[in-house]
């Protein structure tokens, strides 16, 4: 293998940089040429590409966001778009490509692999909705960020004997909701796994309160939403006042977590070590601990499994 190149692609998430980073200083430590492609498959198809050298990705561990920016192309799902994108890579003599992103983005990659062009996805999203592994990068940034920001709501909630509920990313995948929630103490937390109705949600709040409680979190996800209809019915049904957050874009910036920088590390590494080996069609993931690649079709066609374990944890803690 003597050429590469990479691009992220679908939603930005804190530790992309740090990826784009451990794959050009892998590739480049082993002789092969990387180049960048801008803005995801829009960027492919146009061929806007540049040669990536060592000190194109110095001072980037620490940055949110993707230097190689990203963009949603939703024309790349028509075969015949597909088939100029692979054409472009043979013109330019890649032989293989890192795609970073999420299930839309692996999609794109799994088409690529069908023309014969080698594909290795890394998963790059918050939402933490790939099914064949524990982690995808960003997530860990994403659940300290919602928990930071719980924490100041809970200040000004505690001060103004408030419930504060919380709406957060994680389109239908609950997991964000569950981790920040744990770890910002919330009193309940409503995920697009578990159906808890508002009453249910609702009578857990005047249970909390009482119990004498000052504040009274409530974390909404994405996939249930809906977070300032809920205030208000808690309002005009408890008599409590409440307020609605809506988290928004502010979860998939910032710095991302040592967590995610050695995932993106980890993972990085063994997407170029994958194309050394001439592997194809393969995701690279994380499981116990361990990193694992899988066929990009066993993984795309995965359930996802809810951590039934820490919600019962979550809940025993309200
Ligand atoms: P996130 O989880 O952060 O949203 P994602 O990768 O799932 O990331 P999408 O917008 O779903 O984000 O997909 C990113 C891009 O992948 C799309 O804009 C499109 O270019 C490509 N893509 C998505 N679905 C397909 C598909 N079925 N076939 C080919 N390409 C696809």
């Amino acid at each position: 293998m003597k050429k590469i190149a990479i691009l992220t692609s679908g939603g930005d998430a804190p530790g992309m940089n740090a990826a784009i980073r451990a794959v050009v200083r892998t590739a480049l430590k082993n002789d092969i040429e990387v180049i960048g492609i801008n803005m995801g498959y829009e960027g492919l198809i146009n061929g806007d590409f540049h040669p990536m050298d060592r000190r194109s990705v110095s001072d980037i561990i620490q940055k949110g966001g993707t230097i190689l920016k990203t963009a949603r192309c939703p024309e790349f799902k028509d075969p015949a778009v597909r088939e100029k994108a692979a054409q472009v890579l043979r013109i330019y003599g890649i032989e293989g490509l890192i795609v970073i992103g999420g299930d839309g983005s692996f999609m794109g990659a799994k088409g690529l692999s069908d023309l014969g062009i080698k594909t290795i996805g890394l998963p790059g999203t918050i939402d933490n909705d790939l099914a064949y592994t524990d982690y995808t990068i960003g997530f860990d940034t994403a659940q300290n960020t919602i928990t930071d920001a719980i924490n100041k709501l809970r200040d000004t909630s505690s001060s103004h004997q408030r419930v504060s509920v919380v709406e957060v990313m994680g389109r239908n995948c609950g997991d964000l909701a569950l981790y920040a929630g744990l770890a910002g103490g919330a009193t309940t937390i409503l995920v697009p796994e578990k159906k808890m109705t508002k009453e249910e949600a609702i009578r857990e709040v005047m249970e909390g309160r009482k119990m004498k409680k000052n504040h009274n979190l409530v974390v909404v996800a994405e996939g249930v939403g809906g977070a300032r209809e809920l205030a208000q019915d808690i309002e005009e049904l408890t008599g409590i006042e409440a307020r609605a957050t809506v988290l928004g874009h502010i979860q998939r910036g910032g710095v991302p977590t040592a967590f995610d920088r050695i995932l993106a590390a980890r993972m990085g590494h063994k997407a170029v070590e994958l194309l050394m080996e001439g592997k194809s069609a393969r995701v690279v993931g994380i499981k116990a601990n361990k990193i694992i690649d899988m066929d990009i079709y066993e993984a795309l066609a995965m359930e996802r499994t809810f951590d039934e374990e820490l919600y019962k944890i979550a809940m025993d803690m309200s």
